[in-house]
This record gives C-alpha cells, sequence and structure tokens, in this order.
C-alpha cells in the first residue's frame, strides 16, 4: 500500500539541523502515526512521503519556507524589564502569548538590567530539517480518524 491522502502513516525519524545536531527523533518512543493529507506533519516531509510505502527509507532535507518559516527580524523587539514579574529572566527562557493568531511563542535571547530582548520567530525558523524516515507501517484511516482528525491506537490518541 502506498502513501496517499487519507492513509495512516506510521514513521520512525530523526530529525537534525545542518550541524547534525539531533532536534527530534522517535527512537526510543513509539513511532509517530499521523493522517496523510491533512497537515498533522510539516508540509515538506508530507510531499517527501507521498507515493512511498511500509519498509522505504529515505533522507529529505527540507527548506524553512516547506517547513517552519524564515526568519523574520521584525519579531526581534527590545521590552522593558518591568513589564516581567519573573524574579529571574534568562536567555533561553520562553513566554507564550495567545491571540487571534493563535499561540506565539517568544524566546528571550538577551538581558539586561532595564530591558529583555525577545525573539518571536519559531526556534526552528530559518533552519533547515533534515530528516531520516522509516516508513513502518501504511494502512486506510478509519472513518472515526477521518471524522476526529487524529490516529487512533499505537503512535495516535488512545480513547
Ligand atoms: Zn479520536
Amino acid at each position: 500500500m502506498q502513501i496517499s491522502k487519507h492513509k495512516v502513516v506510521t514513521i520512525d525519524y530523526t530529525l537534525t539541523d545542518d550541524d547534525g545536531s539531533v532536534i527530534d527523533s522517535s527512537e526510543g518512543a513509539e513511532p509517530l502515526a499521523y493522517i496523510q493529507g491533512s497537515g498533522q506533519i510539516i508540509r515538506g516531509l508530507e510531499s517527501a512521503l507521498e507515493g512511498r510505502g511500509a519498509g522505504e527509507s529515505l533522507n529529505v532535507k527540507i527548506a524553512p519556507e516547506e517547513a517552519y518559516g524564515t526568519r523574520d527580524e521584525s519579531l526581534v523587539r527590545d521590552v522593558p524589564r518591568k513589564l516581567f514579574d519573573a524574579a529571574e529572566i534568562n536567555p533561553g527562557m520562553q513566554f507564550f502569548t495567545q491571540s487571534e493568531q493563535g499561540r506565539q511563542v517568544f524566546t528571550v535571547v538577551d538581558v539586561s538590567d532595564s530591558s529583555v530582548r525577545l525573539d518571536g520567530n519559531h526556534p526552528l525558523a530559518g533552519v533547515n530539517l533534515n530528516f531520516a524516515v522509516t516508513v513502518v507501517g501504511v494502512r486506510d484511516a478509519t472513518a472515526e480518524e477521518l471524522d476526529h482528525g487524529h490516529v487512533h491506537g499505537p503512535g495516535g490518541h488512545h480513547h
């Protein structure tokens, strides 16, 4: 069976950046199960997997445009330190805001006595994603899974 729209696909994967640092991996965990064509995984990976079958392994490099987007330097801003309640603010800390545009993550990149520099870019914006993927299984989605918009059973929802 080949991967096409509305197939439930199970994959093992390791994601690295261009320096070879591992960003994410299914190793030591359950394989990832998703519904092809539903936007549950990044677009570039979904299109690379289209037409593949169980047992196939592939290496895919996905440009930021097909993953988490390019960096937008206008999302880097300095805000007054006094706006933060936190006693300690350190680079690497993340703050979340919720608006009509959805949830946005700000990462602290620099701190001085009077101001905090925040970066609103996704931490993986501007990063090439290198996936080493093995297709573990491909099957038809059930009507219930398509209705719920997620996979049931191993690698998916249990309810
Ligand atoms: Zn469900």
